[in-house]
């Protein structure tokens, strides 16, 4: 199993060249296509039903299957399309058009089976083909209610008699209650840092694994979230995903950095929904004789926010091409997250405005999508996580740079 197939990037059909290339390229937009048809026909049915029931209907799931849309991100050989993350955006953003929840749907299977990617051939073959198939999902455990992350962590794993014991406390786990398997990120060193940290695939269901639910949140209504306490909760040495002491780089490298650049594309989505769904009120809305749409002040306010939103489409862009060439995206995707979330934090706030009080009753399209894009603030990490790596790798450089100059 090469890196190619891992990383689900353009090598993963059997053709070579550029006629694979354009192949993949013509695949994807027909996928792309799907996926706006959904959105322009389906999408609102299933976000009212969402809504008013909290739930997820089991026919969505169903739905997302029969159209493709689990199987987009993971490599041929498991059944998945092998798109390049350049060409997943674009479906990507239409589907975070839809309700939040549809988009953490498709993102949860399109993004989290990458932890398992990282793991030995054995792992990746139990899971990965699942997951294509959109019958497993993994969740991803890493943020506990006591501590900081990273480093921080106080999740333990002890290892006894040729086995290692969890013990710990996790929170805010999206989709733990249906997971079939759990990546758990653990210290099992306290004294080596970074390299203190080790992540296990638990499978759900295992002794000593107590999942309780949270409550609902703000925004991308439906979609559960949980607590999980390891209570002397028994993991064997083939459940190590990767080595022991590679948690840092498979919870980070392996995962986080591609995701957060996804919760950047998703922030593009809705702030490009927010900024559609304003410019057509404008045109409709007419005050003191005239459509909103004549002003020029509110022309101002749209053109900045087209301006905002196509630069977080080209900051997201560049993170993914860098992901498919296979360099390392940290910096990249940490400031496509940055810039992103405050993007749509605007975008939505000059959308809100625009619509006027009318806006914000519940219901309005602008009050959900609003609520919506205030969880991508703290999905794969908060602005000021994203600015720590950044400032970690100019620092870093610019100590590479003077040890240069020295020799
Ligand atoms: C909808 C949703 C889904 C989620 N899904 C998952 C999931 O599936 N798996 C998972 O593991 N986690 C998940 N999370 C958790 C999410 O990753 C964290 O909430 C996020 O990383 C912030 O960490 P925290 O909540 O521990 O905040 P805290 O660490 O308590 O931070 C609080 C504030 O202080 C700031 N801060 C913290 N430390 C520092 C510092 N050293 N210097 C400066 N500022 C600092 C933060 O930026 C933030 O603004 C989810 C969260 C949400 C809302």
């Amino acid at each position: 199993m090469d890196d190619s197939k891992q990383s689900g990037g353009a090598a993963a059909g059997p053709q070579t060249g550029a006629g694979a290339v354009q192949d993949l390229r013509d695949r994807a937009e027909a996928i792309r296509q799907v996926a706006e048809r959904f959105r322009k026909e389906e999408a609102a049915a299933w976000g009212e039903e969402i809504e008013r029931t909290s739930r997820i209907p089991e026919a969505l799931w169903q739905r997302l299957r029969e159209l493709g849309l689990c199987r987009l991100t993971q490599p041929v050989w498991a059944g998945g399309e092998g798109l390049p993350l350049a060409l997943y955006f674009p479906i990507l953003e239409e589907i975070a058009r839809c309700h939040g929840t549809i988009r953490m749907m498709v993102h949860a299977f399109n993004s989290l089976w990458r932890t398992v990617g990282q793991g030995r051939e054995e792992q990746q073959r139990e899971w990965i083909p699942k997951v294509a198939a959109g019958e497993a999902l993994v969740a991803f455990a890493l943020t506990e209610p006591d501590n900081g992350t990273g480093i921080d962590l106080q999740t333990t794993a002890t290892y006894e008699h040729g086995r290692f014991i969890l013990r710990g406390r996790k929170h805010l786990i999206t989709f733990a209650d249906i997971a079939s398997v759990i990546t758990v990120i653990a210290k099992t060193d306290a004294s080596l840092g970074r390299q203190g940290l080790t992540a296990f695939l638990v499978p759900q269901g295992r002794a000593g694994m107590k999942l309780e639910p949270m409550p609902e949140m703000m925004g991308d209504r439906g979609c559960s979230h949980a607590v999980i306490t390891f209570e002397d909760c028994v993991v064997e040495e083939h459940e190590v995903l990767g080595e022991v002491g590679q948690g840092f780089d498979i919870a980070l490298h392996g995962f986080l950095d591609q995701s957060r650049a996804c919760i950047a594309q998703s922030a593009v989505g809705i702030a490009q929904e927010s900024l559609e769904q304003a410019l057509a009120h404008v045109r409709r809305r007419v005050t003191f004789g005239k459509p909103l749409a004549t002003r020029q002040a509110v022309q101002m306010r749209l053109a900045d926010m087209a301006i905002a939103v196509q630069a977080g489409r080209l900051l997201c862009l560049d993170a993914a091409r860098k992901f498919d060439e296979g360099l390392d995206i940290a910096s990249e995707a940490a400031m496509a997250k940055a810039f992103a979330i405050r993007m749509v934090g605007e975008v939505t706030d000059h959308a809100l405005s625009l619509f006027g009080g009318i806006g914000y009753a519940v219901g309005s399209p602008i009050e959900r999508l609003y609520r919506d894009a205030r969880s991508l603030w703290f999905e794969e990490g908060t602005i000021e996580m994203q600015k720590m790596t950044i400032a970690e790798r100019l620092l870093a450089e610019a100590r590479r740079q003077e040890r240069a100059a020295r020799r």
